[in-house]
């Protein structure tokens, strides 16, 4: 079966939904598929996000997908010295993504788009020389869709990118393995807040979280560098049998790669356009995404809008330029802290959080890490290495 659009888009988990709702708003004419039977099942994500995400995107604060709305943070050190930073408003929400997804998916259908589930990608349509659509598989059928924008929101895995000749090639020290569970776990320290545990045995490069969905159930996971010998659940483990966690009672098992560095430099190639993990849109400190996804979508929308009207492709290129200039230079500057800040002791990790005050960890949170790391350098209790000082001084 040959079908035609405007724009395809490839994966509706948090980017391609963004982008079909926001083109089709305009009045083109999009399709989004994704090869789940089911969108938005099965997950893979702690499904924390912060409060600000939902009006900067114009996504409705629906109950159906907010799970528990969380008022800060809580940080622990490799000894258990705690920062902690609790509000009397709302912070953020843990989501329920597999419904987050759906309706992600569903706002763009009220917009005009067309939503195809279980419908994978196979391949890209060429003709003389260019790239004409998605050849796709939709219960045992070929789908020949034909489109003038093509649109790789294909995730972490993502395939779209590299059948268009992008060099998406992520080195395994650019990606961190994530392994959770969402559990039952009895002495969740404070419900309201999240919680996360940093240090060298506990996770390696990452930090174990403990996202609560309930008084008594939480996202517990642990994010560690990819080329770690030891796997993610080899440290989520141990760190349930150290911490004497009461009630364990698995309810899901997560597992996935979580970019971190590495952002795709060529976010365009001909009619081509990667967002989100496709294009490792992702914060390289704290490894969330969605936000990062839900940005880029943005971005892309309005060059796409833009190509469409002026009948100009030429003009994707503008999102690849925005992107970098904006949260490109951003992100990078995050990655230049994580590379230093993962070099940092326990004994450095233990004096940075006595040092740091509830406002240092809010600042943590809201990512101004450039804050956070002058306050360290200026206090006199944390003596770090001269040439981690230096590398810190320069980078902020
Ligand atoms: C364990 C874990 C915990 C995380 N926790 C958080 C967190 O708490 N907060 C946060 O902000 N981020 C978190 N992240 C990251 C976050 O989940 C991602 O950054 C985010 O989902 C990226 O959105 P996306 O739209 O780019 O990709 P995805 O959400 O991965 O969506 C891609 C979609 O493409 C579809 N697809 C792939 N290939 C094809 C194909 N060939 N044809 C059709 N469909 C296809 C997939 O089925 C999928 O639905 C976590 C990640 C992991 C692994």
């Amino acid at each position: 079966m040959k079908l035609k659009y405007d724009v395809v888009i490839v994966g509706s988990g948090i980017a391609g939904p963004i982008v079909a709702r926001n083109v089709a708003k305009e009045g083109f004419k999009v399709l989004m598929i994704d090869k789940k039977a089911e969108i938005g099942t099965p997950k893979r994500c702690g499904e924390g996000i912060s409060i600000g995400a939902f009006k900067k995107y114009d996504i409705p604060y629906d109950k159906r997908f907010i799970n528990r709305e969380i008022y800060g943070a809580a940080i622990y050190s490799p000894s258990g010295y705690k920062l902690e930073v609790k509000h009397n408003h709302v912070a953020g929400v843990i989501l329920e993504r597999k419904i987050f997804d759906k309706m992600l998916a569903y706002y763009a259908a009220k917009a005009g788009a067309d939503i195809m589930a279980k419908t994978e990608a196979i391949g890209l349509i060429r003709e003389d020389g260019k790239i004409k659509g998605i050849k796709a598989r939709h219960e045992g059928n070929s789908l020949e869709i034909y489109a003038d924008v093509i649109v790789a929101a294909d995730g972490i895995e993502s395939r779209v990118a590299r059948w268009a000749g992008i060099n998406s090639f992520l080195p395994p020290h650019e990606l961190d393995s994530a392994y959770e569970y969402e559990m039952i776990i009895e002495n969740i320290p404070d419900p309201d807040l999240i919680h996360l545990y940093f240090g060298n045995e506990i996770a390696p490069r990452g930090y174990v979280w403990v996202f609560p969905k309930d008084e008594d159930r939480a996202n517990v996971g642990v994010g560690i560098a990819g080329d770690n010998p030891r796997t993610a659940k080899y440290y989520l483990d141990k760190w349930i049998k150290e911490n004497n966690i009461k009630g364990v009672k698995i309810l899901e098992v997560n597992v996935g790669g979580v970019p971190v560095g590495g952002f795709l430099r060529e976010l365009v190639k001909d009619n081509v356009v990667v967002v989100g993990d496709a294009a490792r849109q992702v914060n390289p400190i704290h490894g969330g995404g969605m936000a990062e996804a839900m940005e880029a979508g943005t971005i892309a929308s309005r060059y796409i809008t833009k190509a469409l009207e002026d009948e100009n492709l030429e003009l994707l290129k503008g999102y690849t330029e925005e992107w970098w200039s904006k949260d490109g230079a951003r992100l990078m500057r995050v990655l230049k802290i994580r590379k230093i800040s993962e070099k940092l002791s326990d004994d450095e990790l233990d004096a940075a959080v006595q040092a740091l005050s509830g406002a240092d960890a809010e600042s943590l949170i809201s990512g101004d890490y450039k804050k956070v790391f002058k306050a360290l350098i200026k206090n006199p209790k944390v003596l770090l290495k001269p040439k981690l000082l230096k590398l810190l001084t320069e980078a902020i």
